[in-house]
Parts: structure tokens; C-alpha cells; sequence
């Protein structure tokens, strides 16, 4: 089976070298010429357009960074649209507003396409090994002709309901651990602060009620945890900018209901703030970086 992969970069590469390795063949399109050429190294046939690896592939997979992103790439000129033959199958799998995957999947299902929405979580070291948490929106029969592509890009693949129902599931995921890499830094600055130890803190808390995956995993703090961005002067990994979009999708919904939302739309304005500070393009742990202390001298 040949797959046109739309959007080569940070994530779509790895991906991509795990459809190679269990033996997809693999046609890439990148805006961006040197996160094209990356997929050509891995193996991957170049297209000129998204249109143009739509046409080629038998399956359609789109990994890009936001909600305008994708409709451009399906709706705009050359874009998927233009290419993709009836009956095929398109699977999303960026982080988008749940109304972009079904407005983009109306006008699919238009032209006898099918749509799904399949966001992930597990950030890149899990993007590498091919163990990625992918959560689906959409017919679930559209889910088990993708399946045997997602199962090689991920291990945990969950139907999660009709199409958008993936990108609600995974903002809800990512409101949770925005707001709990903003607490962990928070609370490492303090132990900081009073001379505390941060490795025997991270022991402490590891085995305490605060215990969280991001700090277990992307610990924010540099030399504990060695594979966490933070260690790799927080080279990303996931990027300031993209949690504060999910934080941002994640407030919207929440408006869009009249549900009360508090800490999620503070972390996302830190985020933001850690962005213009010179962050956004770094891992979303640097925010404890941003947090520094004001000076001692500062009034209390
Ligand atoms: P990225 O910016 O590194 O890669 C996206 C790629 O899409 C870029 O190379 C860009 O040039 C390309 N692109 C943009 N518009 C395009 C178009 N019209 N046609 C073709 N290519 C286009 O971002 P990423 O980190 O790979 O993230 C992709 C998505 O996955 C985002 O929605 C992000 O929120 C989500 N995600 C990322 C991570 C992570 O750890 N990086 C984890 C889970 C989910």
C-alpha cells in the first residue's frame, strides 16, 4: 500500500520512517524543502503538491501544525481535494479544532472521500518507536481499512466516536498535561528557591499524589530525566507554541459550551508569554526556564 504523507516535519518523520520500515511505500509533500528532503533520505518518493501525493497515494495521511494549515492543505489550491481519487481514505492526524476536521470532512464526503480524524499523543521519542497513542474520529469501519498504517505508527489506537471526536479527546489530553508542565515548573522553582535538591524532590513527588507523566517523562528541569527535552537545552520535542495552540483550542471549546475554564487559559497566557520571550520554537518545558525569579531585591 503506498501512502501520501502531507507534512514532513518534526513528528511526520519519524512517522514516516515507521510506514517505511513495516513496508508502506511512502510518497511525502513539505512546504518547507528541507523537511521534504529529510523524508526523501528516509526512503520516501517527493511530490510536488499535497494534490499530487492525494492522487498517488491509496491512502492520505496529514501531519501539519494547526487548523488553517489544514484547510489549506485539503481546500486550497493544490491541496488534497484536487488529487484525491473516490473512496479513498484521508486521515488527519494533526491537533486541530474539532470544527476544521468536520467542515474539512463535509467537503470530502462531497466528493465520495472519506475522513478521519486520528490526533496523537506521545510527542517524538514515541513517534520514533512507533508507540504513539492515536485517538479516532469517524466511521469505524473508515478506522479498520486505515488500521494496519496507524498500528505502525502507533500501538494504542481508540476509537473514540463520529469525526472530531479524536481532536476533542486529545485537547482534553493536552489541557491536562499544559497545565500540569506550568504546576511542575511552578513547584521546582520553589524547592529551587529553598535550596531543595530537585532530583530527591522528583523522587519524592514520584512516589506522592503530585506525580504527573510530564514531569516522569518531559522532566522541565535539565539532567534528571534523559530523555526529556530539557536535557537537549530543550531542542523540542513539542513545541511552547503548539501547546499554547492546544491550550488555546481547549479554552475555545470550552467557550463555545459556557463551560468555566480557569488554569487552562493561565497556562496557555504563560505559554504565550514564554513564546515572545524567545521559547516558542523550544520544547514546552522551558517555560521553567521563563520562570525565573525576580531579583532579590524586588518588594515582596
Ligand atoms: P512541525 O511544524 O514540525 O511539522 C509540520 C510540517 O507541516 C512542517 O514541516 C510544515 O512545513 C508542514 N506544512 C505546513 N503547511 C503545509 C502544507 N500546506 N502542505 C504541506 N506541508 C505543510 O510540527 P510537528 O511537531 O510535526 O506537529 C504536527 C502536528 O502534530 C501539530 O498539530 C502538533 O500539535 C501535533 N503533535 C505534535 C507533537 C510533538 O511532540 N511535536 C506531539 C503530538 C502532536
Amino acid at each position: 500500500m503506498k501512502v501520501g504523507f502531507i507534512g514532513t516535519g518534526t513528528m511526520g518523520q519519524p512517522m514516516v520512517n515507521n510506514l517505511l520500515k513495516k513496508g508502506f511505500a511512502v510518497v511525502g509533500y513539505d512546504v518547507a524543502p528541507a523537511a521534504l528532503e529529510a523524508a526523501l533520505r528516509l526512503g520516501a518518493a517527493p511530490a510536488g503538491s499535497a494534490a499530487e501525493a492525494a492522487k498517488q497515494g491509496d491512502l492520505v495521511i496529514t501531519m501539519l501544525p494547526s487548523s488553517a494549515h489544514v484547510e489549506s492543505a485539503y481546500l486550497g489550491p493544490g491541496g488534497v481535494l484536487e488529487g484525491v481519487a473516490r473512496g479513498r481514505i484521508c486521515v488527519d492526524m494533526s491537533t486541530i479544532d474539532p470544527g476544521t476536521s468536520r467542515r474539512v470532512a463535509a467537503r470530502l464526503r462531497e466528493r465520495g472521500v472519506r475522513f478521519l480524524d486520528a490526533p496523537v499523543s506521545g510527542a517524538v521519542p514515541r513517534a520514533v518507536e512507533g508507540t504513539l497513542t492515536i485517538m479516532v474520529g469517524g466511521d469505524a469501519r473508515d478506522l479498520e481499512e486505515a488500521r494496519p498504517a496507524l498500528a505502525a505508527m502507533g500501538t494504542n489506537v481508540i476509537h473514540v466516536g463520529d469525526v472530531g471526536a479524536g481532536e476533542v479527546a486529545k485537547l482534553c489530553n493536552n489541557l491536562i498535561a499544559g497545565v500540569a508542565m506550568v504546576a511542575v515548573s511552578e513547584a521546582f522553582r520553589i524547592a529551587e528557591g529553598f535550596g531543595v535538591d530537585p532530583k530527591i524532590l522528583t523522587q519524592v513527588i514520584s512516589k506522592s499524589s503530585g506525580s504527573t507523566w510530564v514531569m516522569e517523562h518531559g522532566h522541565p528541569v535539565p539532567g534528571i530525566v534523559e530523555k526529556a527535552a530539557s536535557s537537549r537545552d530543550y531542542a523540542p520535542g513539542f513545541m511552547t507554541d503548539l501547546m499554547a495552540k492546544d491550550l488555546g483550542l481547549a479554552v475555545n471549546a470550552a467557550r463555545e459550551l459556557r463551560i468555566p475554564v480557569a488554569v487552562a487559559p493561565a497556562a496557555q497566557q504563560l505559554l504565550r508569554l514564554a513564546s515572545s520571550h524567545g521559547f516558542g520554537r523550544k520544547d514546552f518545558s522551558s517555560v521553567y526556564r521563563f520562570l525565573e525569579p525576580s531579583s532579590r531585591e524586588a518588594p515582596v
